[in-house]
């Protein structure tokens, strides 16, 4: 797709179909829903949704593609994913078009998503190295052990609005490489970059059927859940619904892996760089209009840093450039729809009103569009029991709460029912060590604000912001989408053979 490529139009929005088969494939269920371009406010799409039968056909075209798909060698598969990359690499631009368009994300942040993304693909291009088993020869007389990592069959993912790219990516590279079936499940508010990677994947050599992807909603996550045939399902979004996936999925014997939402803490000390500090904070709270699940939401400001730091964050907000993504210009977006940011303009008010001083005031910011677009707003001496401290907020709303104490600052992240991202600004590494010893949170940044881990390692956060044993992506990642078996091998002298009911040991 390139960008002189006809535009859906408010008056004759595209439809978006499921990708079955490894073709376009027209919805049957007669049931859809609009996709806007959040910076107009215009709908310029109408995706299908899916039916109960379509994803009961769905689950039968992808096992019967799976059991194939396994014999593939390990060779081919590193292969595949070799063009996929170089694809991915090439139309890094048209894909970050489409995110623009329908997330609303400016461009140069949807070239991060996308390059986030493919280093996904790139661990995946080590298929061969990363499923070598072990082996032990002579474990006893004549007795060799050797373990073998096989896929489970189908798989699914379900993902959220946010990173409609890069989200997938982390779960589809590792799940095909590792030799199953994947169907994609994605956000029905953005679902055009999935069916762009599925083009790709085809291109690339991937074989009909091995992946799908099926829109829809609860009608389609629940029978995904429920349809035996899937093995697994790797969902991230936010967590009441992550908790549903976990619980449901599980009772149905599925391997789960549900990330949830976030409330991310930056606890600045007194020693720190004010401006990197201050830097940090406003690249990570408004980035992507704060519609990250590792943004920071609050700053914790250490005793007589906490003025400095507020004015260093307040001056530097007035420069931020806020409009359509697709402008070189700006750096900061619209938000997803106009009922999330009625929602996110609604916790101003209400912070306000509990006590709270709002120093920047993104309601006051004027846009003359439709979009859903919301200024910048920073919020001051926000105290633990208001709305917009409980709450993820999931837009440009930066609150800052003053500690007294680093261990004030560690009881709240401590406490808070999240824990998937945090970060320490301090000159001191020998706190910044203690912090990362004892904060109850999955990924720590040390003066580093969004600490996601690069594709080796894996994604995840603590207590609710992840239900499931193994983190997505990097080594946790192929060990989530293989079952491993261990062979006990004899291949011995008939001679010695003999009958022997006693337990099988070491002789
Ligand atoms: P969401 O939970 O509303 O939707 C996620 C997926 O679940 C979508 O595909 C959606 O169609 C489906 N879904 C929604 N309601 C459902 C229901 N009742 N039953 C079954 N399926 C349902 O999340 P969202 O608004 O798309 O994304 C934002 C959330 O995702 C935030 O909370 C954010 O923190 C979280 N998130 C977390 C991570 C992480 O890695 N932990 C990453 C990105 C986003």
């Amino acid at each position: 797709m390139t960008d002189t490529a006809p535009r859906p139009t408010e008056t004759a929005p595209a439809t978006i179909s499921h990708w079955i088969g490894g073709v376009s494939t027209p919805g049957t269920s007669g049931r859809s829903a609009r996709v806007y371009n959040p910076a107009t406010g215009q709908v310029q799409g109408l995706v299908d949704l899916a039916s109960v039968e379509e994803i009961n056909a769905a689950v039968e075209g992808a096992t019967a593609a799976a059991k194939k798909w396994r014999l593939v060698p390990l060779s081919k598969r590193a292969e595949i994913m070799f063009r996929f990359r170089a694809l991915l690499d090439a139309q890094r631009d048209d894909l970050a078009r489409i995110l623009t368009r329908e997330h609303g994300k400016v461009h140069g942040d949807a070239l991060g998503e996308i390059a986030r993304g493919i280093e996904n693909v790139d661990f995946a291009c080590g298929i061969p190295n990363l499923l070598k088993g072990g082996y032990s020869e002579g474990a006893s007389t004549g007795v060799d052990v050797y373990s073998i990592q096989q896929p489970l069959g189908v798989v699914a993912g379900i993902t959220p609005f946010n990173f409609p790219a890069m989200v997938p990516l982390w779960m589809i590279a590792n799940a095909l490489a590792c030799g199953n079936a994947f169907i994609l499940k994605p956000s029905e508010k953005d679902p055009s970059a999935s069916l762009f990677l599925a083009e790709l994947l085809k291109q690339a050599g991937l074989p009909d059927g091995v992946f799908t992807v099926i829109h829809g909603d609860k009608v389609a996550v629940d029978a995904i859940l429920e349809h035996p045939g899937v093995a697994a399902v790797s969902f991230v979004g936010s967590t009441p619904i992550a908790r549903y996936i976990y619980q449901k999925g599980t009772k149905n014997g599925k391997r789960v892996q549900a990330l949830g939402g976030a409330k991310n803490h930056m606890l600045v000390l007194p020693d720190a760089d004010v401006n990197m500090a201050a830097d940090a904070a406003v690249s990570a709270a408004y980035g992507s209009a704060g519609e990250r699940c590792m943004s920071i939401s609050v700053v914790l400001a250490v005793g007589e840093v906490g003025d400095e730091l507020v004015n260093a964050i307040s001056s530097r907000l007035p420069a931020l450039k806020v409009g359509p993504g697709s402008d070189p210009q700006n750096e900061m977006g619209p938000l997803i729809s106009r009922e999330h940011r009625d929602k996110v303009a609604g916790y101003i008010g209400g912070a306000e009103a509990q006590g709270a001083t709002v120093v920047v005031d993104g309601r006051k910011q004027n846009f003359e569009s439709d979009g859903f677009f919301l200024g910048v707003s920073l919020l001051d001496h926000v105290k633990e029991d208001m709305d917009a401290y409980k709450d993820e907020i999931f837009g440009p709303v930066l609150c800052v709460v003053r500690v007294p104490s680093y261990e004030e600052g560690l009881r709240l992240i401590n406490e808070n029912e999240y824990g998937n991202g945090t970060a320490i600004f301090t000159r001191d590494g020998g706190a910044a060590r203690q912090f990362q010893f004892e904060c109850q949170v999955g990924m720590v940044g040390v003066n580093v604000p969004i600490p996601v881990p690069v594709a080796y390692y894996s994604f995840g956060g603590w207590k609710a912001s992840l239900f499931g044993d193994t983190h997505m992506y990097g080594p946790d990642g192929i060990k989530f989408y293989t079952r491993s078996k261990v062979i006990t091998s004899r291949w011995p002298d008939p001679s010695s053979s003999r009958i022997d009911l006693g337990f099988p040991q070491n002789k």
